[in-house]
């Protein structure tokens, strides 16, 4: 068994009489890349900022490396890597010296050229922070989150407002970060992001999770399954737990009658059809 990175057990936090998370559950082992899905205001950034230590929660058990980030151990600080959104701290400082001089606060860092490397922006190492483009801060911000080398890294949000190239190139660094044996907590709205890079996810809605599991695997409660063919020019779809069974009656019907069943398929939900279906709101 892989050791557990992160554990939280009955998480719960209120902000006055808004309850924004309501008994959340869930483990993360080490090395594992695991995703925290959900509509807006569902609990997610509420969640990953108690892991952080940067909130206190209402009850539950909270456990991150072994400790608890309540205590902003500076132990626990030393192996968690934070992505702070936009490193306007030195806006005149360079790429490199902001990274050399977030490096210098730990006692081993990453080495300054490695780190740039590790982000992509070799090319831009003498630039300041304010004649970077947009994509290219946030990867300034994930370079400082990095160069204390974290075994726990959690990027929330990421990828936000990058173009489809620099969204690949982010999506090989958190690769490559997998690669190093690191742990990811990451939150997304974008479901292929998560589809590509998270092990596992959890799908976060109303304060409480709904459902969790590899991408692939999670499916809406019901069929796992939808076997779709023509027929007489109209599209037939029909959902199954039991596709082996269904494909054979349907065939073999087809066959007795003569009939070829144009355009076949059995797929099975997209992470993003799960998500819609477990997320849309009651009552439509
Ligand atoms: P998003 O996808 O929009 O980032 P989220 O899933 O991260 O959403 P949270 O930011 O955790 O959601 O918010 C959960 C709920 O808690 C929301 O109803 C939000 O309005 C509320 N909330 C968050 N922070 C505070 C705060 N500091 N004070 C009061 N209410 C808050």
């Amino acid at each position: 068994m892989a050791e557990t990175a992160i554990e939280v057990r009955g998480l719960r936090k209120s902000y006055g009489t808004v309850d924004a998370v309501r008994g959340v559950s869930f483990d993360v082992a080490q090395g594992e890349i695991f995703g925290l899905l959900g509509p807006n205001g569902a609990g997610k950034t509420t969640t990953v900022e108690i892991l952080e230590g940067y909130r206190r929660r209402s009850a539950g058990e909270v456990s991150v490396l072994g400790h608890d980030p309540e205590s902003r151990d500076r132990h626990l600080r030393e192996r968690v890597g934070i992505v702070l959104q936009g490193s306007g701290f030195y806006p005149r400082a360079t790429v490199r010296e902001a990274v050399e001089h977030f490096g210098a606060a730990y006692r081993r860092p990453r080495d300054t050229e490695e780190t740039i490397a590790l982000v992509g922006l070799e090319e831009r190492a003498e630039a300041r922070a304010t004649e970077l483009s947009g994509g290219q801060r946030r990867r300034l911000d994930l370079a400082l989150a990095l160069v204390g080398d974290p075994e726990l890294i959690f990027l929330d949000e990421p990828t936000t407002g990058f173009d489809p190239a620099a969204r690949r190139n982010a999506w090989e660094i958190v690769r490559t970060l997998k690669d190093l044996g690191k742990t990811v907590l990451l939150t997304t709205h974008y479901l292929e992001e998560a589809q590509s890079l998270a092990d596992r996810v959890a799908i976060v809605k109303d304060g409480r999770i709904v459902a969790e599991g590899p991408p692939a695997e999670l499916s809406p409660t019901h069929s796992r399954y939808r076997v779709a063919y023509d027929s007489n020019g109209r599209r037939v779809e029909l959902d199954t737990d039991d596709p082996t069974d269904l494909l054979h009656r349907l065939t073999s019907d087809a066959l007795a009658r003569g009939e070829r069943l144009e355009g076949l398929t059995v797929s099975r939900p997209s992470l993003e059809e799960v998500y819609l279906e477990l997320t849309e709101e009651e009552g439509r």
